[in-house]
C-alpha cells in the first residue's frame, strides 16, 4: 500500500482513539496521548504485523478498546499505546519513566512482566498468568489492559498460524473468558468466548450458526405472538421500554447439545426475551412488569432470579423469570431498567462512567485481595490453583447471611464450612459446627441463598484431611491444605527416618538419585507425600528389592519405567496394532510411536493433536478432550499436530451411554439396529433400570467416527430413547 495512504489510515486510528474517552479528557491530557502516539508510532516504525499491517495499529486498537469498550481514562490509553514498545523496541522503562513518570512506567512494567503469550519456549502461562494477579493490587489497569490486547489479538487471528491460533484461543476461554466475566465485562466475555470456539470448533460454530439462521423465522414468529399480550399492556400502563429477544451464544448452545446429547431441533431455549425500562422508579417498576409477565404465563417458581435485591459481585443486576408459553415451551424473560442493561453488557467499565472517576468497587477489592492471599503462596501448585480458581470464576452464586444480618456472597453447593473460611480463615479452621437457620446442621450441609448461619469454633480444632472433600471455595480449599502441611510436615520427618533405617539395614545409599527411583517406584510425586505415607504405614517397603541395586545405588530396569496403567487404558488399546494410523508432526518422522488418551478414547476421524507426556511418550488427544485446554495453555510446547493417516484397518473400542423409557422395547431394536451394522461390533451391554427409567452402556469396535455418528442418529430414532452420548 502506498505510503501516504498508511498515514492517513494511522491518523484516523489515532482521532478514533482520541474520541473514545472524548468527555474524559482535558487539554493536558491530550498533550500526553499525543506524546505517547509519536513515541509509539516512531518505535513500532519498519515492523509489520503478519496480516502486513504496520505494527502501530495493534496498539491504536488496543487504546480504543480501552476507551471504548472498557471505559477507562488519559493514562491507561498512553499505557495501551506504549504496551509493546518496552518489549519489542529499544525504549526503556527508565525512558518511559522520564517522560510519562512512575505510575505509566509501572504499569507498563506489568504489562512487559505477563507477556510472551506467543513465546513457545517459554514456561508455562499458567505462570505467566499469576504474575498477572500478582500485580492486581498495584494497579488493576494492567489486567484490563492486557484483557484489550488478548481482546485484539483475538479479533485479529485469522492471520496467525494454525497452531499458534489453536494455543491462543485455549488460553483464551481457559483463562480471559472467565477473568472479563468476572470482572463484569460480558459482552468481551461472550466475544472471547465465541471467537475462540470458532477456532476451536470450526465446523461446530459453522453448523449452529447456520441452524440458526434457518430457524430464525420461525423463532421470530414464536417471539412475537409471544410478547404482544405484554406489549399491549406495557403500553396501556404508559411504560416506556424496549423488548428484544437476545440468542444465547454459539458456544453455549453448543454446551448443551452436548450435556444433553439431544440435537440443535430439541434446544428450544435458545433465546431469552429481555425487557428494558426507561425507568426512574427502578425495582418498583421491574416488578410492575414482573407482575404483568405473570399475569399472562404461569411462572416457574423454581427459576425466578431477583439480582436487583442481591447484585452478583462483578455488579450484574436483573429480574430474570421463566414461564410458561402457550404452546408448553417454557421462556426466560429478564427484566431490567437501562442503567442495568448498561451495566450488565459493560460491567465495572459502566460503574466507572457513572463514579466519572477511576474508583474500585468493593465487592471487586474483596475478591482481589482473596485472588492475592491465594497468590501469593510460591508454593502452590499453579495449575492446580488455577484450575480451582477458573472453576469460582464462573459459578453461580447463593447469599447467606451472619446471624447479625451481614450479607456474604458463595458460590453456589458451598458448605457451612465454605461459610466460615469466607468468614475468616481462623474461623474456618477452628469450626467445630453449625447452626443454619438455627439448626444445628453438618460441616458439609451445602447452603441455600437466604440462610442464616452461625459458626461454632473450638480452640481444640484442627483442620481435617476429610473437609477437602466437601468444602468447594478455593480460599477454604488452600487454607486447609496449608494447615494440613505443616502437621503433614511432622509427621513426614518420622516418616524419613524409617525410610533411612530401612535403606540403612539394606545396605542402600540415602541418595538424591535412589531417592527419586523410590518416588517413581511407588508412585509418589513428592517427597513429603511420600515421607507421610511411610510415616502412616501406607507404604510397603518390602517392595524395594524389586529395584535393581549395585554397590548401594539403584539402577532402572525396564520394568520401572514402564507406568502402571489401569484397566480401563488396557481396554481402549487398539484391538490389531498398525503403525501407520496417525502422523505426528508436519513433516516429521513417520515412526513416532504415540498411544491413544485414555481420557477421551480418539477414533480415527476425530480431530487429535499429540501431547509429549513425562514417561509415557507421546499421547493422542480429542481436540475437544476435556483436558485439551488445559494442556494447550500450560504446556504448549510440548503439544504436536497430529492427523489420521489411514481411515480404515483398525478397530478401536469405544463406549455409548444411553437412558430411556420401556427397556423392553428399546433393547429388542437397539439390538437388532448394531447387529445390522456390517462396520460396528458389539462388544458388551449393561442396564440399570430405576423407577421405569433405565440407564444402560454399550461398548463397541467401531472403525471410524463417521460409523459411530451414524449409529448414534440411528439410536436416537429409537421410539423410547431419550439420550445417546459417547462416552467421553
Ligand atoms: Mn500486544
Amino acid at each position: 500500500m502506498d505510503e501516504a495512504l498508511e498515514n492517513k489510515m494511522i491518523l484516523n486510528a489515532y482521532r478514533g482513539v482520541l474520541r473514545s474517552i472524548k468527555s474524559r479528557r482535558s487539554k493536558e491530557e491530550t498533550k500526553i496521548i499525543r506524546k505517547a502516539f509519536n513515541l509509539a508510532v516512531n518505535a513500532h516504525r519498519d515492523v509489520r504485523r503478519k496480516s502486513g499491517e504496520p505494527y502501530i495499529f495493534h496498539p491504536l486498537a488496543v487504546a480504543r478498546i480501552c476507551g471504548d469498550e472498557i471505559g477507562l481514562g488519559t493514562i491507561s490509553i498512553v499505557c495501551a499505546l506504549l504496551h509493546d514498545t518496552v518489549e519489542d523496541t529499544p525504549i526503556t522503562l527508565n525512558d518511559i519513566d522520564k517522560i510519562f513518570g512512575q505510575k505509566v512506567k509501572s504499569i507498563i512494567d506489568g504489562l512487559t512482566k505477563i507477556s510472551g503469550e506467543f513465546d513457545f519456549t517459554s514456561s508455562s502461562q499458567a505462570e505467566n498468568f499469576k504474575k498477572m494477579f500478582l500485580t492486581i493490587p498495584d494497579d488493576v489497569r494492567v489486567i484490563l489492559i492486557k484483557l484489550a490486547d488478548r481482546l485484539h489479538n483475538m479479533r485479529t487471528l485469522d492471520s496467525m498460524k494454525e497452531s499458534k491460533k489453536l494455543k491462543i484461543a485455549s488460553e483464551t476461554s481457559y483463562l480471559y473468558a472467565p477473568l472479563a466475566h468476572r470482572l463484569g465485562f460480558f459482552s468481551i466475555k461472550t466475544e472471547l468466548e465465541d471467537l475462540a470456539f470458532k477456532f476451536t470448533y470450526p465446523n461446530e460454530y459453522k453448523a449452529i450458526t447456520n441452524k440458526l439462521q434457518k430457524t430464525k423465522d420461525v423463532r421470530e414468529r414464536f417471539i412475537q405472538k409471544f410478547a404482544n399480550p405484554i406489549k399491549k399492556e406495557l403500553d396501556s400502563q404508559g411504560f416506556k421500554y424496549q423488548l428484544k429477544a437476545r440468542t444465547k451464544g454459539i458456544p453455549s448452545i453448543y454446551r448443551k447439545t452436548q450435556e444433553k446429547g439431544v440435537d440443535f431441533e430439541e434446544i428450544f431455549d435458545v433465546f431469552a426475551v429481555r425487557i428494558i425500562l426507561d425507568s426512574k422508579d427502578e425495582k418498583a417498576d421491574c416488578w410492575k412488569v414482573y407482575s404483568i409477565v405473570t399475569d399472562f404465563y404461569i411462572p416457574n417458581p423454581e427459576r425466578l432470579r431477583d439480582w436487583i435485591s442481591y447484585p452478583k459481585q462483578n455488579g450484574y443486576e436483573s429480574l430474570h423469570t421463566t414461564v410458561m408459553s402457550p404452546t408448553g415451551k417454557w421462556v426466560e424473560v429478564q427484566i431490567r431498567t437501562n442503567r442495568m442493561d448498561h451495566v450488565a453488557e459493560k460491567g465495572l467499565a459502566a460503574h466507572w462512567k457513572y463514579k466519572e472517576k477511576f474508583e474500585n468497587d468493593t465487592r471487586l477489592d474483596k475478591w482481589i485481595s482473596d485472588v492475592r492471599e491465594i497468590m501469593e503462596n510460591k508454593s502452590r501448585n499453579t495449575t492446580e490453583f488455577l484450575d480451582d480458581f477458573k472453576n469460582n470464576l464462573y459459578s453461580d452464586e447463593i447469599y447467606v447471611f451472619t446471624p447479625k444480618g451481614d450479607l456474604f456472597n458463595l458460590p453456589t453447593k458451598a458448605t457451612a464450612l465454605d461459610f466460615a473460611f469466607s468468614v475468616h480463615s481462623d474461623v474456618g479452621a477452628k469450626c467445630i459446627g453449625a447452626k443454619v437457620n438455627s439448626k444445628l446442621v453438618p460441616l458439609s450441609q451445602t447452603l441455600r441463598s437466604g440462610d442464616q448461619i452461625e459458626i461454632l469454633t473450638s480452640e481444640k480444632q484442627i483442620p481435617k484431611e476429610s473437609w477437602l472433600e466437601f468444602v468447594i471455595t478455593s480460599k477454604a480449599k488452600y487454607k486447609i491444605k496449608q494447615c494440613l502441611k505443616e502437621e503433614h510436615k511432622e509427621i513426614a520427618a518420622n516418616g524419613k527416618e524409617i525410610l533411612k533405617r530401612k535403606l540403612n539395614n539394606l545396605k542402600i545409599n540415602f541418595s538424591e538419585n535412589n531417592i527419586k527411583i523410590l518416588l517413581k517406584h511407588f508412585s509418589f510425586n513428592e517427597h513429603l507425600e511420600f515421607y507421610y505415607q511411610i510415616a502412616n504405614g501406607n507404604v510397603n517397603l518390602g517392595k524395594i528389592k524389586e529395584i535393581g541395586l549395585k554397590g548401594g545405588e539403584f539402577y532402572l530396569s525396564s520394568s520401572i519405567t514402564k507406568s502402571i496403567k489401569n484397566s480401563f487404558e488396557n481396554l481402549i488399546k487398539k484391538v490389531k496394532k498398525g503403525d501407520e494410523d496417525i502422523l505426528i508432526g508436519e513433516g516429521s518422522d513417520p515412526n513416532l510411536d504415540y498411544k491413544l488418551a485414555p481420557c477421551c478414547n480418539p477414533l480415527p476421524g476425530d480431530a487429535v493433536f499429540g501431547f509429549i507426556t513425562i514417561n509415557d511418550g507421546i499421547k493422542i488427544h480429542r481436540n475437544n478432550c476435556p483436558n485439551a485446554k488445559q494442556l494447550r495453555s500450560n504446556y504448549a510446547y510440548r503439544i504436536l499436530s497430529a492427523k489420521w493417516k489411514s481411515k480404515k484397518g483398525n478397530a478401536f473400542i469405544t463406549g455409548l451411554e444411553f437412558t430411556g423409557i420401556d427397556i423392553v422395547g428399546v433393547v429388542k431394536e437397539l439390538t437388532t439396529i448394531i447387529s445390522e451394522e456390517e462396520e460396528i461390533n458389539m462388544k458388551s451391554l449393561n442396564f440399570d433400570t430405576n423407577d421405569g427409567v433405565f440407564e444402560g452402556e454399550i461398548m463397541l469396535y467401531v472403525y471410524d467416527k463417521s460409523h459411530l455418528e451414524k449409529l448414534i442418529k440411528k439410536l436416537r430414532n429409537i421410539n423410547g430413547i431419550e439420550k445417546v452420548v459417547r462416552i467421553e
